[in-house]
């Protein structure tokens, strides 16, 4: 089911939206050749707790960290390791959740480790773009294909794909919510928007073909060609005044 928030609600959830935000920020800012995962994942889980919020994705369904970390050709849920060290044009995905009050906040972004290929630049560009080409439609009555939709055609014209086994989601007092929020889609389709709505919009882009598979840690996802992938994932709200997005540092 669709939950719609109040006002009171929205305003409770940009503040663990902020948080996250924040959180994102300092992993970003910590990334550098020579540091381990874990040192990023200690970072994000210590700037959470000192704003007093909890993070979102700690034991959720059993997940070890704060953060889920993925490098290279890893698209999603990589858990970070002390034995995990970035090097020097490595692109770092960086996905974290915080509640706070009663909710949560989603996002995501790719960050450049040191110097990086121009075709990973390209890659990361283009990714970045696509979620905004989503938030765009991210407006009343519009639908969740609307979303997908425009996420494809832009990915899709540079000549990557976009992950299908994995989707963006409505977000809020749960950290999953419905509706899913698929990076893929035809125009027109799915569940009206609303205002009131909260999503997490998050195109995972690969450099090559978009299948993917899960490692024995049964965590790790991973591009089947081991080619790159990258993540940028927002918290929005649908309001009558268009796309707001949640997850924006002060
Ligand atoms: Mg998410």
């Amino acid at each position: 089911m669709v939950s719609i928030k109040t006002a009171r609600e929205l305003s409770l959830m940009k503040d663990a939206c902020e948080i996250s935000a924040g959180a994102l920020r300092a992993a970003g800012e910590a990334v550098r050749p020579g540091i381990s995962t874990y040192e990023i994942d200690t970072i994000v889980r210590r700037y959470i707790e000192k704003q007093g919020a909890s993070p979102s994705f700690l034991g959720y369904g059993g997940f070890p960290a704060s953060a889920c970390i993925s490098v290279n050709n890893v698209v999603i849920h990589g858990i970070p390791a002390k034995t995990t060290i970035l090097r020097d044009g490595d692109i770092v995905s960086v996905d974290v959740g915080a509640f706070y009050r009663g909710f949560h906040g989603d996002n995501a972004y790719t960050f450049p480790c040191g110097t990086i290929s121009e075709s990973a630049k390209a890659l990361l560009d283009a990714t970045r773009e696509s979620l905004y080409e989503g938030i765009k439609q991210a407006t009343v009555f519009n639908r969740i294909g609307d979303i997908g939709h425009a996420v494809q055609e832009y990915v899709e014209a540079r000549g990557y794909s976009v992950v299908r086994n994995y989707v963006g989601h409505g977000v809020g007092a749960k950290l999953h919510e419905d509706p899913s929020v698929p990076n893929y889609g035809t125009s027109g389709r799915g569940v009206k928007l609303l205002p009131g709505m909260t999503i997490a919009i998050e195109p995972m882009v690969n450099e090559g073909a978009h299948h993917t598979r899960v490692l024995g840690d049964k965590w790790t996802v991973v591009t089947v060609d081991g080619r790159l992938s990258a993540h940028f994932e927002h918290t929005i709200a649908i309001t009558p005044d268009g796309p707001r997005i949640l997850t924006l540092c002060e």
